[in-house]
């Protein structure tokens, strides 16, 4: 199932990146506790009514020249309608309703998304009457906010949450492997799904009119069924935002909930950037199987080290990520590609991998055997016993006396051991440490 998007519109300085680090601060007080996991503000996993979104602050897209505040609203307008499911938009109590967000105001009515109207630096009640110019807008009831005192935030979430789309359903079935390729504009995501697909089929390219429809693009090799994610997300060519990260992170969000396994793409003639981290952080935060594809092999000077520098590279960039394989290989020149499609098929079956809890226990209790739990004042964690709970990713609870002692250090010494004995190559896997009941 695909999580929807919620994104936040406004001008400069009305409060976006406020407002979003409320609506996301419990969650990553959560994330930044684990080391090596990159955080990107940009985005993050919210959820509110148990509904679950990714919620993205569009803000902060850059343009030089004249007019450039509008220009940039704008952008951000555009980026919003195409890829989100509701957009908040925000606006300025204290400035009141100013030219520019009427003019947001009239794209995003054409584009007839779901709207909220949030009217932030509403700080106090005295200033409660100035949401009333908002009706103006055309998009209902606007709602009073305050990033600075946190008020309004709930009402805020209702109100967009109400609007989101009913959940639908994937419609492939279990057998087909969901495969999103990721990473950066030029790095060669249309020329390996063309490579993949090979030279007689050629995947849509022009899909004009529709915005916003997700063309997947089916195929099947040595009897395996694969479906590659968004493939018409990839052919969209000439708009001025697609070089920008945001554009690229939004589109990757929602291929990356819809998949099983995500390529991420890296161009080995440039080698590894901050953006490939934060598109990987992120298929790895939604737990799913994960493969390295170094592009552009086929220029890269090679000399018999240059493979292991360059592996040696990704370890030390992607901490959190050691299980996923990487593959070197040229789209342009389809060498090495031979060797993707057998690991895609095997990262997949990790990802939905199920150990029977009698192995998972004498796997645990030998590791805690050679190496017992932390001690705290004297106690120490105790782990009775240990079981599977879901698939997709691997989901392992352990019942304990006192979850509170749990380090993630331990942690990563028994996922460790876990990995030695089941491997589960390519696929996270989540722990939690409960209290037995
Ligand atoms: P963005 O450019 O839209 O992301 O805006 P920011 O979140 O960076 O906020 C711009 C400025 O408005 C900052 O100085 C914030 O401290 C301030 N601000 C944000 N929310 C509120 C609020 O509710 N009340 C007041 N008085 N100031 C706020
Ligand atoms: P996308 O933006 O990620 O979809 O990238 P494209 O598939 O459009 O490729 C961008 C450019 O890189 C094009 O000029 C491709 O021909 C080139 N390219 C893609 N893969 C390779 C490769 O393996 N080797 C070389 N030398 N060029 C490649």
């Amino acid at each position: 199932m695909s999580k929807p998007i919620i994104a936040i519109v406004g001008r400069p300085n009305v409060g976006k990146s406020t407002i979003f680090n409320r609506i996301i601060g419990d969650r990553l007080a959560i994330v930044e506790d684990k080391p090596g996991v990159t955080r990107d503000r940009i985005y993050s996993a919210g959820e509110w009514n148990g509904r679950a979104f990714s919620v993205v602050d569009t803000g902060g897209i850059e343009i030089d020249g004249e007019d450039q505040i509008m220009k940039s609203v704008r952008m951000q307008a555009e980026l919003a309608i195409e890829e989100a499911d509701v957009i908040i938009f925000m606006v300025d109590a204290k400035d009141g309703l100013t030219i520019a967000d009427d003019e947001v105001a009239q794209m995003l009515l054409r584009s007839r998304k779901p709207i909220v109207v949030a009217v932030n630096k509403v700080d106090n009640l005295n200033r409660h009457d100035d949401i009333y110019e908002f009706y103006n807008l055309g998009f209902g009831t606007p709602i009073g906010i305050s990033g600075a005192h946190g008020m309004g935030i709930g009402d805020l979430l209702d109100a967009a949450v109400e609007k989101l789309p009913e959940l639908t359903e994937e419609h492939y079935e279990d057998d087909v492997i969901r495969v999103a390729l990721i990473g950066r504009p030029n790095v060669g995501k249309s020329s390996l799904v063309n490579a993949l697909l090979g030279e007689e089929r050629v995947i849509v390219s022009d899909v004009a009119g529709t915005t916003r429809d997700a063309i997947d693009t089916p195929f099947e090799r040595d009897g395996q069924k694969y479906v590659l994610i968004d493939t018409a997300g990839m052919r969209k060519r000439g708009k001025v935002y697609e070089t920008t990260e945001k554009y690229s992170v939004m589109r990757a969000l929602k291929a990356i909930e819809r998949a099983d396994v995500v390529l991420v793409l890296i161009n080995g003639e440039e080698g590894i950037i901050e953006q490939d981290k934060h598109i990987a952080g992120y298929a790895h935060e939604a737990g799913k199987a994960s493969i390295f594809v170094v592009n552009k092999w086929d220029v890269v000077e090679k000399d018999e080290k240059t493979m292991k520098n360059f592996t040696q590279d990704i370890r030390e960039q992607f901490l959190f990520m050691t299980y996923a394989p990487i593959v070197f290989l040229s789209a342009l020149t389809k060498q090495r590609l031979h060797k993707l499609l057998p690991i895609v098929t095997r990262a997949s079956e990790q990802h939905a991998l199920r150990i029977q809890t009698h192995l998972l226990n004498d796997v645990l209790s030998d590791a805690i055997a050679i190496n017992p739990p932390p001690t705290d004042k004297g106690r120490r964690l105790r782990i009775n016993y240990a079981t599977q709970v879901a698939v997709k990713p691997p989901t392992i609870v352990l019942f304990a006396n006192d979850p509170d002692m749990m380090h993630f250090s331990y942690e990563r010494y028994l996922e460790n051991k876990i990995r030695a004995a089941f491997d589960f190559e390519g696929t996270p896997i989540r722990i939690f440490t409960r209290r037995k009941s």
